[in-house]
């Protein structure tokens, strides 16, 4: 890597990268490796980033100035906020030339940055995910950065590779025949992780999961197997499956004392079939289940595809008693004067936002707001992704209504929610 001169470029926009990005992974050479770094900068400054917004630019600048002679001509940069930085690093001859790229990345941020009259801390916390195979697109390979530095951020360390990197990296080619075949031989899993009120700390709901079978020789993780079906026309055999087996897997619930209202994903792609709200009600019937115990939630991205016909569609899933929730609410581009249009029962905040909520004044802001807009339009409102109690403290006092999180659970199968909401109930009830 030459230093001085270096014409690495920093991009401006996070979408601007993303499509660089793809870019690289489409035309990636087999014997080459891409990684893709994501840089949380743990800084001692934020109090005067938040009074100052000029301040951020300032900052940004600076670090830029740092970080670029440690980078190579064909590396690209984005900020995806005042302290995290994404890189790309295509066209490495080895993988563990990548450990060379973190190395003088964080030997050039141990040293403070000195501004005006004070000077700049970092503790950076790297996630890396690191591919050779074609077939990812950018927004897996940036959320498995992002869980990594998570985790590093999480265990205090200096850089984390994505775990699943390694599986990934041995999907075999016939990936859709595998998904198809799994479909067909009705060998989908599904998980239930808990929606608790977290004023009663009762479980009032449960999100249902897919999950790759088990005991199949092959793993496969949750995203990859979505982003394949959806890619092979596969969505609505899989979405159908995930519901006959809530249906199947639940019909004893109720009489086992567990009344709770199930939620299952319903994919962007399905809502432009005018006939997918009788298909599903179909199934209802078909094992008895009352109208209003099954939820669906829908992205947010995915409503603003097709205004007139998703509003159709999910008025009819309505009538037919399908309540509604929108998933992943703040990250898509809609605000919620415009969701008015739409039948929803239910707003579910992105878990980015609650994430970080304890250490981000923005975030939290952000979550506030989403809260306060919702409860004004009469809906309540589920917080995805706590993890701790700081987060759940803060949700309840904001007035946020569900927090659905690994605080409380993760996803478990059937067989051990009943004790675990039995458990869970008695410890509360104390
Ligand atoms: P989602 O619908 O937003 O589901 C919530 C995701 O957040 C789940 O990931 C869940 O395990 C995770 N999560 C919940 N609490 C926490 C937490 O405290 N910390 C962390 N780190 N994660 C938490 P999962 O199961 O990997 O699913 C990922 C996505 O895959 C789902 O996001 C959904 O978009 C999609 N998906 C899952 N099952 C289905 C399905 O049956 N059909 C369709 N179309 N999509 C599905
Ligand atoms: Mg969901
Ligand atoms: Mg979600």
């Amino acid at each position: 890597m030459d230093t001085e001169q270096s014409h690495a470029s920093c991009l401006h926009h996070c979408a601007e990268f993303a499509v660089r990005l793809q870019q690289e992974i489409d035309n990636a050479r087999p014997d080459r490796t891409l990684a893709l770094l994501v840089l949380h900068l743990q800084r001692s400054d934020r109090i005067i980033s938040l009074i100052s917004p000029s301040y951020a630019d300032v900052i940004r600048q600076r670090l830029w100035e740092r970080l670029r002679p440690g980078l190579r001509d064909q590396d690209v940069a984005v900020f995806a906020s005042d302290n995290e930085c994404w890189l790309m690093l295509p066209g490495l001859a080895a993988p563990e030339l990548v450990l060379l790229a973190i190395h003088r990345i964080l030997t050039t941020l141990d040293v403070p940055l000195m501004l005006d009259s004070h000077s700049v801390h970092f503790s950076p916390a790297i996630g890396v995910a690191v591919t050779p195979v074609t077939g990812l697109t950018s927004t897996t390979m940036i959320r498995m950065a992002d869980q990594a530095q998570k985790r590093a951020s999480a265990e205090h360390l200096r850089y984390a590779f994505a775990e699943q990197d390694i599986k990934t990296s041995l999907l075999p080619e016939n990936l859709p025949k595998l998904v198809a075949e799994v479909i067909e031989a009705n060998a989908l899993n599904v998980v239930y992780q808990p929606k608790v009120d977290i004023h009663t700390h009762r479980v009032v709901a449960v999100e249902a999961l897919v999950r790759w079978p088990s005991d199949h020789p092959q793993f496969v993780p949750v995203n990859e197997l979505i982003e394949t079906v959806e890619r092979c026309g596969m969505v609505e055999a899989l979405t159908l499956q995930v519901l006959t087996t809530v249906l199947r897997e639940s019909s004893g619930w109720q009489a086992q004392g567990l009344d709770v209202k199930i939620w299952i994903n319903l994919s962007a792609r399905l809502l432009n079939q005018p006939e997918l709200p009788r298909t599903l009600a179909h199934k209802l019937e078909v094992w008895f289940a009352a109208s209003g115990s099954i939820g669906l939630e829908i992205t947010e991205s995915a409503l603003i595809r097709d205004l007139e016909q998703t509003v159709e569609v999910l008025t009819e899933l309505k009538r037919l008693g399908f309540a509604l929730a929108i998933d992943d609410f703040g990250t898509g581009y809609s605000s919620l004067a415009y969701l008015r249009r739409f039948p929803i029962d239910e707003l579910k905040i992105d878990r980015v936002f609650v994430d970080s909520m304890t250490d981000s004044v923005q975030d939290e802001q952000i979550v506030k707001s989403i809260v306060d807009l919702a409860h004004n339009f009469g809906l309540p409102v589920v917080a995805e992704g706590a993890e701790r109690a700081e987060t759940v403290d803060m949700l309840r006092k904001m007035g946020c209504d569900q927090v659905q999180g690994y605080y409380f659970a993760k996803p478990m199968p059937a067989s051990q929610l009943l004790k675990w909401c039995a458990d869970f109930h008695l410890k509360h009830a104390r």
